[in-house]
């Protein structure tokens, strides 16, 4: 019996949304890869949802900006 909804948060949208790296090692290298295919600049940061870890794009001057990655 469930005690409650949980609600989507941001972040759990970012993390179904996104692929998910087991190691910040894995996640650094495809930032690098995509970024230089994009020409952007990628980040990998840790999420909370699911200990994994995903990457994210920032424009200087700007918020940051979800990216959503998409593998064939
Ligand atoms: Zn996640």
């Amino acid at each position: 019996m469930s005690k409650k909804k949980e609600s989507l948060t941001k972040a759990h949208f970012n993390c179904v949304a996104k692929t998910r790296y087991r190691n910040e090692r894995v996640a650094t290298i495809r930032a690098k890869q995509i970024g230089k295919r994009r020409g952007v600049e990628l980040w990998v940061y840790k999420c909370p949802e699911c200990k994994g870890w995903h990457l994210t794009s920032r424009v200087s001057n700007r918020p940051v900006v979800d990216d959503f990655e998409v593998i064939a």
